[in-house]
């Protein structure tokens, strides 16, 4: 067998174990590493820098797409689009007030001191390295290097990487403008998938990093801040169900039976998207709903629902905030309001698309963005948890939609096998 071979057999292997798990040998190797090489193992931090950087330059590109292809596919009946925008900017912002508000109560930020003293402090300094110099080329954002600070490596290396990406996508024929911003929106989430497979490298490197520097402080916080995250997801869940209990025909402990399959999927799979179409069935066939509210709900919400999303930007933002010591005040919190509302928009249905949208959030209320790769040790669990939120976002803006009083005619499928089970017919 030759060398090729082996590498593309071993990238296979390494391919094929579950992301988490890669995430979880990550976080492993990380303490055993900062351990046994002490200060010194901030050297590893680099893949996290490039992950940053790569996160950040796809930042903008992925929200103008995501929500350009929400809009321009979404169909809204008339008259239900006002309701529907209205429900949908109304359970985002409750979401982001019970964040910050868990957040301000819990302070998870104030239970732990800065770790690695900001990972740059103390960091070696790495522009004057071969290394530190790859990593200045790597572009901050896809047009920055046709700008002003133009740089050439920076130019060649988004050519290869589009180039590959397009490899998949070229003999796809574009007829129309919808399929310029598939194809588009297709060749950016090809490329996210990419750095997605360092992410376990980068919570290596910076698991060693902090470990080496300042010990295990660092995760005391962690703890507590993941602790404060289910806390508002919870919160949100209640609010969730509390809405459908009064303001529709279901019955919240219908949604958690009919839905569970749906919600499991979302957990699993850390994908919205990916559980959309189990989404629609459950509502529709399960629960019963009509025909327009669920797919109004699943479908079209679904693009612009991350209420999940928005709660834990907003949280990210303030723990980091509350553990470097900078106090965000009422109006930068107000800030973070708005950025997490755009970012949940603009973030798609698809696993860490939170992270990438998390940048945003932290440059408008100007939060060093260096510290965004701490989180990535803890995200792999919470982006499941917001993910299932997320889901139930879209089911109670479904409920909503659907009123008071239930529609008289059975559906096909699932539903009406239960409907007989139960009634005996
Ligand atoms: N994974 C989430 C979803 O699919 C998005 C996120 O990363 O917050 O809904």
């Amino acid at each position: 067998m030759n060398h090729r071979n082996r590498l593309e057999e071993l990238f296979g292997c390494w391919h094929s174990v579950p992301l988490y798990i890669r995430i979880l040998a990550g976080v492993f190797f990380g303490v055993v590493v900062g351990v046994l090489v002490g200060d010194d193992a901030s050297v590893f931090e680099i893949p996290s820098k490039l992950v940053l950087r790569l996160l950040g330059a796809l930042a903008s590109p992925l929200i103008m797409l995501a929500v350009v292809q929400a809009l321009m596919h979404a169909q809204i009946p008339r008259g239900s689009g006002f309701r529907l925008v209205g429900l949908l900017v109304l359970n985002t912002l409750v979401a982001i007030f019970i964040g910050l508000l868990v957040a301000n109560v819990v302070q998870p930020g104030g239970w732990t001191e800065p770790p690695v003293s900001g990972p740059e402090k103390n960091a070696p300094k790495t522009s004057s390295s071969v290394v530190g110099q790859f990593l200045d080329n790597i572009p901050k954002s896809v047009l920055g290097p046709f700008g002003d600070d133009g740089k050439v490596l920076s130019v060649i290396l988004l050519a290869v990487a589009f180039g590959i990406a397009l490899r998949s996508v070229k003999s796809v024929s574009i007829t129309t403008v919808s399929d310029v911003v598939d194809v588009s929106c297709r060749v950016l989430i090809t490329i996210l998938h990419w750095i997605i497979e360092i992410i376990p490298l980068a919570v290596f490197g910076i698991v060693s990093s902090i470990v080496g520097r300042g010990g295990f402080a660092a995760f005391q916080g962690l703890a507590v801040f993941v602790f404060a995250v289910l806390l508002a997801l919870f919160l949100q869940v209640i609010y969730y169900l509390v809405r459908i209990r009064f303001g529709s025909w279901v019955s919240p402990r219908d949604v958690m039976r009919h839905m569970r399959d749906a919600l499991v999927m979302a957990f699993s799979t850390a994908s919205s998207t990916v559980t959309m179409p189990l989404t629609y069935t459950c509502l529709r066939e399960r629960m019963g709903l009509r025909e327009q509210s669920a797919s109004l709900g699943a479908l079209v919400g679904a693009n612009f629902n991350n209420d999940g999303t928005a709660l834990y930007e907003a949280m990210a933002a303030l723990f980091i905030s509350q553990m470097i010591g900078i106090k965000l005040s009422l109006l930068s919190q107000l800030l973070v309001v708005l950025t997490s509302v755009a970012a949940s928009v603009g973030a798609a249905g698809i696993p860490e698309a939170g992270i990438v949208t998390m940048t945003l959030v932290f440059n408008a209320v100007g939060l060093p963005l260096n510290y965004i790769p701490i989180l990535l040790t803890v995200d792999w669990f919470l982006d499941r948890c917001r993910t299932v939120v997320n889901v139930m976002g879209d089911v109670n803006v479904s409920c909503l939609l659907d009123g008071m009083v239930r529609e008289d005619q059975p559906v096909s499928g699932i539903y009406r096998e239960t409907k007989h089970a139960t009634t005996g017919d």
